[in-house]
C-alpha cells in the first residue's frame, strides 16, 4: 500500500516509525518530513501543505492508497474533501466533521442536543449581554473565543472582573461572539478513538504538559511531555467516555450527514460526577502521539486504512503492556523568541538505550549536521515496564544528548508519578 504522510513535527516522526514497521507498506512518502521522517519515508519537497490542488495531482501520479493527515489545518481546510473527490483515501475527517475542532460553539451545540456531559455554557454576542451572564455565575468562570486559535482563545478566570476583561479582549481581537463555560473541576487526561463513521474503537490515553517549566509554571506551549497510559483514566472511566461521550459524538455526525472518519481525541475533566468533554482534537496530539505509537502493537497501516474506509468493525488494536513516555527538548527561549541552527549532538548515544527511541520535530540537516530549526526539536521517548522506568529511560537518554541550547522539564509524569524519586 502506497502511502503519503502528511506533517512534519515529532507526531509525524512517531506515525511514520510506526508506518514503516507495516508489513503492507509499499512506497511511502511524506511532505514536507523532517530529518528523523526521511530515515523512513521519501520526502516530497517544494510543495505547501496549503496547496490543496497540487497535493491532489501528486497523489494521482504517485498512486497513493492512503494519505495520513497529521496536523489540524489541512482538515479544517477541507484537504480529505478534495481528496475525497479524486477517489482517493485519507485518514482524517472532512472540513464538516473537523468542526469538531475548529469551532467550540459546534461542538458545545452538539453536546447540549445529545445530552454528552460538557461544561454548561452560554453563548454570547455583546460585552453587556456577557457580563451579566457572568455576575449572575460567579468564578471561577471559563471564557472561550471561537475558532482554531493555537490555545490562545481561553481563560480560566478567577474573578468576575477577569472574566469581563477577557470577554472585552475577545471583541476588541475581531471576535464576534464569546462562548462563557462553567468552570469544571478534577484532573485532565486525553483519550483517543479510531472513528470510521459507525464504529468508534479506544486507542489509547495520555496526559501532556502545557506549561513551559517544572511545577506546570510559565507560558503555555505546545506541550512539553506526555505519558501514556493515563493511569487516572481507569479502564472504568475510559468505558464511560467512550459510552458517554465519544459514541454519541459519533452517532450525532453520522445522523447530521457529516460522519467522522479518523483519530477522534477527547480532552476530557475527571469530576466527580464521571468525565466530561473539554474539547475534541480531530488529528494526534503532539506529544501524546510520540507516548501512544511504541505501546501500540498492531499494524498501523491495517488501522488507519480500515479506520479511512469504514471497516474498523473488523479490526482489534493490539497494545503491548508497557508505559511511554515522551520529555521534549525545546530551544531555549521557547515559546517565546528563540535561536534556530544550533547544532545538536548524541542522538545515536540516546537512542542505543533500551526503550529509546527520539522523534524529531524542528530540526533540520546543514551540512551534514543536524541544527535546530523551531520551537519544539526533540522528543525523547522511552518505554519501561511501569511508568516510573519510562521515565529513568527517558532521562537517561536527555542526558546523552549533546546540546547547549536546548531546555526540557524535569518533572514529567509528576502527577502519575510524583515530584520526588
Ligand atoms: P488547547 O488546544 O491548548 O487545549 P484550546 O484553545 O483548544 O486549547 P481548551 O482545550 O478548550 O482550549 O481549553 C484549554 C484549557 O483550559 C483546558 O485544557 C483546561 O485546562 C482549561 N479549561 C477549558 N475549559 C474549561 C472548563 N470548562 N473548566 C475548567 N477548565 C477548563
Amino acid at each position: 500500500m502506497n502511502i503519503l504522510l502528511l506533517g512534519s513535527g515529532g507526531r509525524e516522526h512517531a506515525l511514520a516509525w510506526k508506518l514503516a514497521q507495516s508489513p503492507t507498506i509499499g512506497q511511502f512518502y511524506a511532505l514536507p518530513g523532517n530529518p528523523g521522517i526521511a530515515e523512513f519515508a521519501d520526502v516530497v519537497e517544494g510543495i505547501p501543505l496549503s496547496a490543496h490542488d497540487t497535493i491532489v495531482k501528486w497523489c494521482q501520479e504517485h498512486t497513493i492508497d492512503l494519505v495520513v493527515v497529521g496536523p489540524e489545518a489541512p482538515l479544517v481546510a477541507g484537504l480529505v474533501d478534495r481528496l475525497a473527490a479524486a477517489g482517493i483515501l485519507a485518514f482524517g475527517p472532512t472540513a464538516a466533521a473537523a468542526r469538531l475542532e475548529g469551532s467550540k460553539l459546534f461542538t458545545k451545540e452538539l453536546c447540549k442536543a445529545n445530552d454528552i456531559p460538557t461544561a454548561a455554557f452560554g453563548r454570547f454576542t455583546s460585552t453587556a449581554e456577557a457580563a451579566a451572564y457572568i455576575r449572575g455565575q460567579g468564578a471561577p468562570i471559563v471564557v472561550k473565543a471561537d475558532g482554531l486559535m493555537a490555545g490562545k482563545g481561553v481563560v480560566v478566570a478567577l474573578t468576575v472582573e477577569e472574566a469581563v476583561d477577557a470577554v472585552e479582549q475577545v471583541f476588541a481581537g475581531g471576535g464576534t461572539e464569546v462562548l462563557i463555560e462553567e468552570f469544571m473541576e478534577g484532573e485532565e487526561a486525553s483519550l483517543f478513538a479510531l472513528v470510521d463513521g459507525e464504529t468508534v474503537v479506544a486507542f489509547g490515553s495520555a496526559q501532556d504538559h502545557k506549561r513551559a517549566y517544572d511545577g506546570d509554571l510559565g507560558p503555555n506551549t505546545g506541550g512539553m511531555g506526555a505519558y501514556s497510559p493515563a493511569p487516572v483514566l481507569t479502564p472504568e472511566l475510559e468505558r464511560r467516555a467512550i459510552e458517554e461521550i465519544l459514541i454519541p459524538t459519533a452517532r450525532a455526525m453520522a445522523k447530521a450527514g457529516t460522519p467522522y472518519r479518523g483519530v477522534l481525541y477527547a480532552g476530557l475533566m475527571l469530576t466527580t460526577s464521571g468525565p466530561k468533554l473539554v474539547e475534541y482534537n480531530c488529528r494526534f496530539g503532539d506529544p501524546e502521539c510520540q507516548v501512544l505509537m511504541p505501546r501500540f502493537a498492531g499494524d498501523l497501516v491495517e488501522v488507519l486504512h480500515a479506520t479511512a474506509a469504514g471497516r474498523l468493525a473488523e479490526v482489534t488494536p493490539q497494545w503491548s503492556p508497557v508505559s511511554a513516555m515522551t520529555v521534549v527538548y525545546a530551544s531555549r527561549g521557547y515559546p517565546g523568541p528563540h535561536q534556530i541552527g544550533s547544532p545538536i549532538g548524541g542522538l545515536g548515544e540516546a537512542s542505543a538505550l533500551e526503550g529509546v527511541t527520539v522523534f524529531q520535530a524542528g530540526t533540520r540537516m546543514k551540512g551534514g549536521t543536524l541544527v535546530s530549526n523551531g520551537g519544539r526539536v526533540l522528543n525523547v521517548t522511552a518505554t519501561g515496564t511501569t511508568l516510573a522506568d519510562a521515565r529513568s529511560r527517558a532521562y537517561a537518554a536527555i542526558a546523552r544528548i549533546d546540546w547547549p541550547d536546548g531546555f526540557f522539564r524535569s518533572d514529567i509524569g509528576w502527577r502519575a508519578l510524583g515530584t520526588a524519586d
